[in-house]
């Protein structure tokens, strides 16, 4: 099947030391079908599956046929779950190995789904369609949207019922990642006290995942300030889109700074900085607003991991780390700024941009105004937007210091325009249209709506006719909306 279908892999993480992970084979499943295959992904990944029929590409994508070259191995890792620290791994995911694109790229080929591992605990092992479906259509949305993500190759079902909150059909999906290190993998070996094992863990993920910074010094200390400077731009990327992942735990925190864990993730509707939608957040740690400072606490429970490493003194560690980590802050505001300016086409830098920026954000707030339409709105509509909401006063008043600003700078008008269109989305993965796609499949298994739905998302800065469904808020009721841990 290799050479027919190319498959290219070369498993660097399989030749790292075994307390790392457990070799395991996805289990076999009783009746596999395609549900859906993501065909330019494939493409890009150097895979050629025109020689394989319907059925071969279940059994392929079930792991009832492995790939030649694959190692299926289970990961070891810990993590800070809502702030409580758990030793844990993969309970439901196997990695087949990594492939190497025909760019030279290296990826991990990943089932989720695929059968219970050495780190299952109480779990099943399995994962459900409605969920995998729905990790496919927001990472394929996200990667759209130019944000840093895993990516989804393929969804099948498996052809057994799954119990969760009653029976539910199996399903597997195969998830492409530049790699799964996360936090929680070096958290995992610092704690069982392997230091050398640790070593190996940074020296690995340096040149993985950041060749360029391998000779700027102590390599932990190298590798935080990476770590540290990605989650800063993948944050400040989820900010500008209204992205709220929902399960920020460490475990969850990729070292390649790539979105990963689509479960109970969700798109904000109305502008909210307090918004949550899992239903298993009480206390709001995830909330919108609360990213960045997660994000900096998750840093924090990396450098706590890697101190060892840092200093040979832990005094002069601790200092190390803190100066590194006291860099989020500043960098996360500059960073913000300059993604705010880019969403209301502002060139250069003028000191009362942060005001003028929070006095839109206040007065969407006030108005429940939809984060995703206001912004577009003021990209696509040089004048002021037509619907009563923008009628209002402290709008129009914001409005007039928002041109002035603009007046000010000598670039051309058309300019500052695009660059609002290119950092503005037309279309998200609104939640209810998501459900209603994710509804058909698997009620009257119709496909259709879910096809029209990824087609939307793929091109979402576009000013296209099919898109104007997918631009459309949610009605009344929405603000209820809530997710659920994608087990
Ligand atoms: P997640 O919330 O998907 O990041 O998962 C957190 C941890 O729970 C990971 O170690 C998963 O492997 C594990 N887990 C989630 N669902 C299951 C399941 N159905 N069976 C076994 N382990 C699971
Ligand atoms: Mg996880």
């Amino acid at each position: 099947m290799a050479a027919q279908s190319g498959w290219s892999f070369d498993n660097s993480y399989a030749r790292l030391p075994e307390m790392l992970f457990t070799r395991v084979n996805p289990v076999a499943v009783k009746e596999p079908r395609m549900v859906v295959l993501n065909r330019p992904l494939s493409r890009q990944l150097g895979l050629d599956l025109s020689g394989l029929d319907e059925s071969e590409r279940a059994a392929l994508f079930s792991g009832t046929v492995l790939p030649e070259g694959s190692e299926p191995l289970a990961q070891a890792y810990a993590g800070h779950q809502f702030g409580h620290f758990t030793m844990l791994g993969d309970g439901r995911a196997i990695v087949l190995g990594e492939q190497i694109t025909p760019d030279e790229r290296r990826v991990d080929i990943q089932f989720k789904g695929s059968g219970r591992t050495p780190y299952s605990r109480s779990g099943d092992g399995k994962a459900v369609l409605g969920p995998m479906l729905r990790e496919y259509v927001i990472s394929e949305a996200m990667h759209a949207l130019g944000i840093s993500t895993t990516r989804s190759l393929a969804v099948v079902t498996t052809g057994e019922p799954v119990f969760r909150e009653g029976m539910e059909p199996g399903a597997i999906l195969t998830r492409v990642a530049a790699s799964h290190l996360r936090v929680g993998t070096f958290q995992y070996v610092t704690m069982r006290g392997e230091h050398d094992v640790l070593r190996q863990l940074v020296d690995y993920a340096l040149e993985r995942h950041y060749p360029e910074r391998i000779d700027q010094g102590n390599p932990a200390q190298t590798l935080l300030r990476g770590v540290m400077e990605r989650q800063v731009d993948l944050i400040t990327e989820w900010l500008r889109v209204g992205f709220i992942h929902g399960v920020m735990n460490t475990d969850n925190c990729s070292i390649c700074g790539e979105t990963i864990d689509y479960g109970p993730c969700a798109f904000m509707d109305s502008y909210d900085t307090a918004t949550v939608f899992s239903s298993i957040d009480h206390q709001g740690r995830y909330a919108f607003g609360n990213q960045p400072a997660i994000a900096q606490w998750n840093c924090t429970r990396f450098a706590e991991a890697l101190l060892p490493l840092l200093h040979d003194k832990q005094e002069t560690a601790i200092e190390i780390a803190t100066e590194i980590l006291n860099d989020f802050s500043p960098r996360f505001e500059k960073s913000w700024l300059a993604m705010m300016r880019r969403k209301l086409g502002l060139f250069g830098v003028e000191e009362g941009d942060a005001d003028l920026i929070n006095g839109l954000l206040d007065w969407m707030t006030a108005q429940k105004a939809d984060y995703t339409r206001t912004f577009r709105a003021l990209a696509e509509n040089e004048g002021i937007p037509e619907t009563s909401l923008y009628q209002e006063e402290v709008f129009l008043h914001w409005h007039r210091s928002w041109q002035q600003r603009r007046e000010r700078q000598t670039s051309e008008r058309s300019a500052s325009q695009a660059c609002m269109c290119a950092a503005n989305p037309a279309a998200i993965p609104r939640n209810h249209m998501v459900e209603e796609a994710l509804g058909a499949a698997m009620e009257k298994s119709d496909l259709s709506p879910l096809h029209a739905l990824l087609d939307a998302l793929s091109a979402p800065y576009e000013d296209r006719l099919e898109l104007v469904p997918y631009q459309q808020p949610p009605g009344p009721g929405a603000a209820r909306y809530q997710t659920f841990c994608g087990t």
